[in-house]
This record gives structure tokens, C-alpha cells and sequence, in this order.
């Protein structure tokens, strides 16, 4: 099939890339001409492990080309991706500013039958607006083709998307007219080989649906960032009881452990839009609402106790091990890492941090900071650290030399933002372990 995908980010790359795999032809288009010249030098404008063999491979075959006209990639395409971004407007309500953009050029410069699909996380609701906008884009032409709108949420994580892409467990489809369900069969075929993944819904339930799977996983984060509160508390260990909660089937072990709060490009924009959208169709979100709230003190309170153990300190040396808000990205957008370091600048402190992918990123959030240094390696950041911050789980931070790291620092505090270290150990070597939810354990 003919696709375009509009939209080279995240969730446009990928999804462009591996329907290519596949088989099928498709354009991507970027108004961000940087980022087309890059692609179109083979250099990957974001980190996603397997990501660029798929995308050389197939730009190499032909099937996968990069253009930022709208009327060149319109002008065959039967399957259009609409996959650009929707930030948050000042009060948490998603910014349909580019996907209404986006739409209107795609129906302006449509030259055949085609299906507009939502791949960007939208609120219900969307559909009809891309509808209305296509409409009148198409207005007063003879020729008009007709243009359905559909929505295909995407539920790719950062760090492993191309595997989520290429074996989902699942492909939501909304449709507003049954027709279009033969087209996504025909689409996803080669993904559905094993088991049909396929779940043919209303467009509106399945612009809901992607949110509230955001919400849940959210959820499960603030149950346990707020479950920490209380074993610190109390002296018990969350650890713990999360292996043993996470036991019971009904459960499962997933998305149950206590942190610095989530971050990224999604939790947070898509729980703030999920309780702005509730306020707009006059429900109160009470639920997602604290789990928001939860998120936030999470996050306070893990740079308060780094700022309090650092009281007295003149001019503190912090090394930060992990900067991406997860593994495996690069991405930084919402990273709790940026809340710990702008409270360390403004404090006086000095930090070294180290990434293995998003200091680049970095550099320019943070231009011409004479108080953070980017290392090349974890062991450069600790010489005469009063303190060390884990706030990132990369493997590569699992195991560190302790011996090396203590000869090298001058202090002993250990901040454990991931709960990847043993206290009881590292207590016992005569570290001030922080962790979260573990800070009773002798
Ligand atoms: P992104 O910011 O990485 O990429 C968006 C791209 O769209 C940018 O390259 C931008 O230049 C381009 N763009 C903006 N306006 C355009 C226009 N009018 N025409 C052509 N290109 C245009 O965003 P992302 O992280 O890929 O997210 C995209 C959408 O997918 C969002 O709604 C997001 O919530 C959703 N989503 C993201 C993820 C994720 O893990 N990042 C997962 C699932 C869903």
C-alpha cells in the first residue's frame, strides 16, 4: 500500500519504518527540514534501539522516503498517519493546533480516495474536528476525493518501540465508516499473522482508550510512589511488598514500582489532558486528579531530600548518573531528572552527570551552565562528589565498582532514585542510602 506519515518524530519514524518493513511504500513528512536532511544523510534524529538498520534498509529499498511537500506525498497516498504532537496547552488540555495543521494541508493537497488516521494522542472528540477541518479544506473542488478520518492510537513505548511496532499486542482502530475496517486489515496483515491483533472500535471509544491505558499505567505508579510515602513511614519496605502484591494474578508484577514520579512525553501531557477533557464534558476526574497530584509530590519530594541532606554543604559536588526519563531514549521531555538538577543549580551545587544517549539533548537545555558538566563515563562524575543521584535505570548503573566510587568520593550520600542499589549493603559500607519507599530498612 502507498502511506504517508506525517509527522518524523517518535511515534512518525517508527511507524513510518516498519510499515516499510513490511512491504509497503511509505513518505514520510516533516515540516522540520533539519530533521529530513538528517534522515535523509541516514543519521537518526532520535535514539531508538534498532531503529536506524530499519530505516537504512528501507530507504535503501525504496520504500521508505523523506519529503516536506505536501502535494508530493499526497499524491498517491491512499493511507495517511497523522503523527505529529500535542503538547500541553497551559491548562493541561491537549494543543490540537498541529494535528488540525497537519489535516488540513493533507486534505488540501489530496489527489485520491484516501483515510486520514489519528496516530497522535488525541481527545475524544478529535475525529470530528479533523473531519470539519477536511471538509472545508476540500470545499469548492470538483474534483474531491472522498476522505473518512479514522483513529489509530499508538501505544509504542520509548526504549523498545520498534519490537512494540513490529509485535504489538494489540492495534485499536476507531472508524467512523465500516468500510474502512477491510483498509486496516489490509494494512496490519503482516502483524497479525500469529493471532489477529485487530480490535475494531467506535473512533470515539478509541480516542478514549488511549488515554485511559496512559491513565492506568500512570496509576499504578502513584499507587506505589504514594504506598513508598507510607513504608518510609512506617518502616517497611516497598520493595517488598511490591514482589508480593505484584504476585497475585489479578495484579501482575508490571508498572508497580516506586520512583522519582514518572515523566516523559506522554504520563504527564495525556493525565493532564485526560482530567482537562473530563472538566470540559463536566466530569470530575477525581481519580486521575490526585494521581497527577501524587506525581508531582513525588517528585518534590525526592529533590527535597537531596537539598535537605545537603544543607550546610558550601558549594556542593553532586555526581547524577542517568538524565533520559527512561532507559534507552534520549528523551528528556518531562525527564525527572530536569526538576533535580535546576533545584541543584539554584542551590550553588556543582554537578557531573553522565548519560550513555542524552547528553546531547542535554547540552542544549542546559547551554552554557558552567555548574553541569557532561562526562563521558559514570567514573568521571564521582571524583570528590559529596553526593551521588541515581536517577535513571540503565543497566549499565546496576552494578557499580563500589570500591572505586567510594575511593573517588569525598561524601557518602546515595540518593537511589530508582530503587536499583541494596540498602542494607550499601548502609553497611557506610553510605546514607535514600531510596524510595526503603528508608526504614536497617
Ligand atoms: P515528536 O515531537 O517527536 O514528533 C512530532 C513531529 O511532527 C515533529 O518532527 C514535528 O516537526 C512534526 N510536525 C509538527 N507539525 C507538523 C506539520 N504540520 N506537518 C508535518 N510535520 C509536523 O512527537 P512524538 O513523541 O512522536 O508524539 C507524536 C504523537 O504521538 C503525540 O500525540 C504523542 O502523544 C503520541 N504518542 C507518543 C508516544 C511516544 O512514546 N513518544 C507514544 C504513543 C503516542
Amino acid at each position: 500500500m502507498r502511506i504517508c506519515v506525517i509527522g518524523t518524530g517518535y511515534v512518525g519514524l517508527v511507524t513510518a519504518a516498519c510499515l516499510a518493513e513490511v512491504g509497503h511504500y511509505v513518505i514520510g513528512l516533516d515540516v522540520d527540514q533539519d530533521k529530513l536532511n538528517k534522515l535523509t544523510e541516514g543519521v537518526m534524529p532520535i535514539h531508538e534501539p534498532g531503529l536506524d538498520a530499519i530505516v537504512l534498509r528501507n530507504m535503501k529499498s525504496g520504500h521508505l522516503t523523506f519529503t516536506p511537500s505536501y502535494a508530493d506525498a499526497m499524491a498517491e497516498t491512499g493511507v495517511v498517519f497523522l503523527a505529529v504532537g500535542t503538547p500541553p496547552e497551559e491548562d493541561g488540555s491537549a494543543d490540537l493546533s498541529y494535528v488540525l495543521a497537519a489535516a488540513r494541508s493533507a486534505a488540501t493537497h489530496v489527489r485520491r480516495d484516501c483515510i486520514l488516521v489519528t496516530k497522535s494522542t488525541v481527545p475524544v472528540g478529535t475525529g470530528e474536528k479533523i473531519e470539519a477541518v477536511v471538509t472545508e479544506a476540500l470545499s469548492g473542488r470538483n474534483d474531491a476525493p472522498k476522505v473518512t478520518v479514522a483513529s489509530n492510537p499508538e501505544f509504542l513505548r520509548e526504549g523498545q518501540a520498534v519490537d512494540d511496532f513490529l509485535k504489538p499486542n494489540r492495534i485499536i482502530v476507531g472508524i467512523a465508516n465500516p468500510t474502512d475496517a477491510e483498509v486496516f486489515r489490509r494494512l496490519y496483515a503482516p502483524f497479525n499473522r500469529n493471532r489477529d491483533r485487530l480490535v475494531i472500535v467506535d473512533r470515539k471509544s478509541a480516542e478514549i482508550t488511549k488515554y485511559a491505558a496512559n491513565a492506568m499505567l500512570a496509576t499504578r505508579i502513584s499507587f506505589m510512589n504514594e504506598l513508598a510515602t507510607f513504608c518510609d513511614a512506617t518502616g517497611g519496605d516497598v520493595e517488598a511488598v511490591r514482589k508480593g502484591m505484584g504476585s497475585d494474578p489479578r495484579i501482575g508484577p508490571h508498572f508497580l514500582y516506586a520512583g522519582v514520579g514518572y515523566g516523559g512525553s506522554c504520563f504527564p501531557k495525556d493525565v493532564q489532558a485526560l482530567i482537562a477533557s473530563g472538566e470540559k464534558h463536566g466530569v470530575n476526574m477525581q481519580l486521575i486528579e490526585a494521581v497527577h497530584e501524587i506525581n508531582q509530590m513525588q517528585r518534590q519530594r525526592f529533590v527535597k531530600a537531596i537539598l535537605t541532606a545537603l544543607e550546610g554543604i558550601e558549594e556542593p559536588r553532586v555526581a547524577l548518573w542517568g538524565l533520559a526519563f527512561k532507559p534507552e531514549t534520549d528523551d528528556m521531555r518531562e525527564a525527572p531528572s530536569r526538576d533535580v538538577i535546576d533545584a541543584l543549580l539554584a542551590r550553588g551545587a556543582r554537578i557531573r552527570a553522565h548519560d550513555p544517549v542524552a547528553m546531547d539533548v542535554c547540552k542544549g537545555l542546559w547551554p552554557n551552565e558552567e555548574h553541569l558538566e557532561f562526562m563521558e563515563s559514570l567514573d568521571a562524575c564521582t571524583p570528590d562528589a559529596d553526593a551521588l543521584v541515581m536517577m535513571t535505570e540503565w543497566l549499565c548503573f546496576r552494578e557499580p565498582d563500589w570500591n572505586a566510587v567510594e575511593s573517588s568520593m569525598r561524601g557518602r550520600l546515595l540518593f537511589d532514585g530508582r530503587n536499583v542499589y541494596d540498602p542494607t549493603t550499601l548502609k553497611a559500607r557506610g553510605w546514607q542510602y535514600h531510596g524510595i519507599g526503603r528508608n526504614g530498612i536497617a
